[in-house]
Parts: structure tokens; sequence; C-alpha cells
């Protein structure tokens, strides 16, 4: 169907992709029961591709139609609006993309939770993914965002990137990605399909006591408890978000059904039925009040995905 194109009509688009696409596809499919916070609105379509060939013929459909495209993982850093996202949230199934081990070097497939990797690292008697133990979501996600901890981040063990984009597939050393604190430089709309990791032979039982210690540590002194996505804000450098949203008094400060966590200031609880709009209100009282008394601006960690509204946003960067 030439002519198809994104807002002349939401039937012909998603009817269209439909008919190009391989896999799952969902019409306007609800997202917070897809996020970690378990906020905001639904999808116009949610779309997990069969396997590599489905979703090379979704990136070229979405350009050729001009269909916004958002990258969806766990959603364990991801806020999406109260209205929603328009367009096509992509999701990857855990299954995709071949696995390979050379060696010490393992090929992994980006939708697989971020657990996968010490399974698979610890089965083949390597270690140095100690890190990962308590961090939620895929490895996918955990690329984009350099996920890590003071045990070590991604960009420590990911040699090579797969990328996918309409004009095609290919692995790209992980030095092109520009890998810093909680960030990689993808190039606009890359998916990462799959990633190479190079680790060390080593101690598995110790890597996996190491790993323990780290979820204990969470549970005492993190709120998993209720829905969040994680930390709110980076650390700015030489200190930390937390201390600096409870040293303006905002530790346990509730807006609607959200709340700054009275166990951890940098995360925000869902208390139940939580929307967008009350995370954001959070998320710019504590920029403001932190702004104003130590005059840093704090950066957020947590990915905004969709339509929010002008004013929120404004709110949220201070203007
Ligand atoms: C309880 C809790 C604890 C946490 N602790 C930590 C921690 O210790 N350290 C830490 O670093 N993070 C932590 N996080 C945050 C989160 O787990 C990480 O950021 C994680 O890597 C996000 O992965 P995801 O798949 O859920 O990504 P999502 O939230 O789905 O997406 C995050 C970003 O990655 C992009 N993305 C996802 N998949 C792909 C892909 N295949 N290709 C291209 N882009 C993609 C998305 O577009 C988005 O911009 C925590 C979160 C929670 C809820």
């Amino acid at each position: 169907m030439p002519g198809a194109v994104f807002g002349a009509g939401a039937a012909d688009w998603r009817a269209e992709l439909a008919r190009r696409v391989r896999g799952e596809l969902v019409r306007d499919a609800p997202l917070a029961p897809r996020t970690a916070v378990r906020v905001g609105g639904s999808a116009d379509l949610l779309v997990r591709p069969e396997d590599p060939d489905a979703l090379a013929a979704l990136l070229r459909a979405v350009r050729e139609l001009g269909v916004p495209l958002t990258i969806l993982g766990g959603g364990a850093n991801t806020l999406v609006a109260d209205a929603g996202v328009r367009g096509v949230v992509l999701r990857l199934p855990q299954g995709f993309g071949e696995e390979r081990r050379e060696g010490s070097r393992l090929v992994l497939g980006a939708g697989a939770p971020t657990t996968r990797l010490w399974i698979q690292a610890h089965a083949a008697g390597l270690v140095g993914v100690e890190f990962v133990a308590g961090i939620p979501g895929t490895l996918g996600g955990a690329v984009a965002m350099n996920a890590g901890t003071t045990l070590g981040e991604m960009k420590d063990v990911v040699t090579e990137v797969e990328l996918a984009t309409a004009d095609g597939a290919g692995f790209v050393p992980a030095a092109a990605l520009g890998f810093a604190y909680r960030t990689c430089r993808l190039p606009a709309g890359a998916v990462v399909t799959r990633l190479a990791v190079t680790l060390r032979p080593g101690d598995v039982a110790e890597s996996a006591r190491v790993m323990q210690e780290d979820r204990d540590r969470r549970r005492r002194t993190q709120p998993l408890d209720r829905p969040t996505f994680g930390s709110t804000f980076t650390n700015p450098p030489g200190d930390f978000a937390g201390r600096l949203i409870e040293a303006v008094g905002l530790k346990g400060y509730r807006v609607g059904n959200a709340t700054w966590s009275d166990v951890h200031a940098n995360f925000i609880s869902n208390l139940g039925g939580a929307t967008a709009r009350d995370v954001l209100a959070l998320m710019a009282l504590a920029r403001r009040k932190v702004k104003e008394r130590f005059g840093l601006a704090l950066e957020t960690e947590v990915r905004l995905v969709g339509e929010f509204l002008a004013e929120e946003l404004e709110a949220l960067r201070g203007e």
C-alpha cells in the first residue's frame, strides 16, 4: 500500500506494518506493565520482530512510512508519558539473535535479560561480570545505558556491539560507541541486536559470592518492594544524587501516588496508580531545590519516553 504514511490515518500504517513485518504486533499496547515503575500510557503499536530479517523489514518500513520508532528493552530505566507513545515501540524477543562462544568471548542477544550474561559466563568458567547481579532489564538496555555499579560497568567487558539500522546490520567496535557514565553514543535509531563480551577464566564460586553480597546490599539499601526505575538522577562528580535530595528534605516526600523513597533518596516509588505527571513533579521539585541550595543541575538517568506535556518538561528543566 504505497502512500500509507504516519498520521495520514492510524489504521493505514499499522495495517501496512502488519503486512510487512513477521512477529508480534499489538495495537494500543499498555506500556505501564512493560516498565519497572509501572507508569504511563499505551504505544500505538508494539512490535516484537520474530528474527533479524523481520527487524530489518520493520526498520525499512518505519523509515519509508515516516513512523516514529522508540526502542524499549526491559523498561527498567524508562518513564512512559501518561499520553503514551506515538508510532512504533520496538521490543526484541528474549531469544533474538544467535548466541556463540569462542573461548573467553561470548556473543549474546540484546533482547535477553541481563542475568543471561552471568549465567552464560559462569557456565563457561568465566568471571568479571559481577556488577550485573542486581541490574534489571535486558542486555540491549544495559549496553545503551552502559549499566553498572562500583564493581564495574558494561564498557569494561563489551568489545563489540551489533547494530541494526534501516541500512543493514553489523558489528562495530565498542570503542566507537563513546561509552561513558550511564550512557553511550548509539547512532540515531540504531537497535542493539547482539553484543560480544570478552571475559577471563576464574573462580566462579567466588564470583557468585560477590554477586550475592551485592544483591543482599541492594535489599538493605534500596526500596525493592515497590515499583521503581532505580536511580532517578546520575550522581554528580564527587557526590551522590541521593545525598543531595535528602539534604533538601525530600526523602519520603509524596506527590499523588509517587514518592521519593524513604529508603534511598534517589529512588522514586510508585505507591500504586502513580502517573508520569506525579513522577515528573517529584523530579522537577528535586532539581529545583538542589539547584537553589547547591547550585548543581541534577541530570536525569531515567529515560523519558512518549508524549509529555511541554509544561511538564519545562518544569523539569527549570524553565
Ligand atoms: C531496582 C532497580 C535497580 C537498578 N540498579 C541499577 C544499577 O545498579 N546500575 C545501573 O546502571 N542501572 C540500574 N538500574 C537501571 C536499569 O536497570 C538499567 O539502566 C538497565 O540497563 C536498563 O535496561 P532495560 O533493558 O530495562 O532498558 P530500558 O529501560 O528499556 O531502556 C533504557 C534505554 O536503553 C535503550 N535501549 C534498550 N534496549 C535497546 C536496544 N536493544 N537497542 C538500542 N537501545 C536500546 C532505550 O531506548 C532507552 O533509551 C536499576 C533499575 C531498577 C528498577
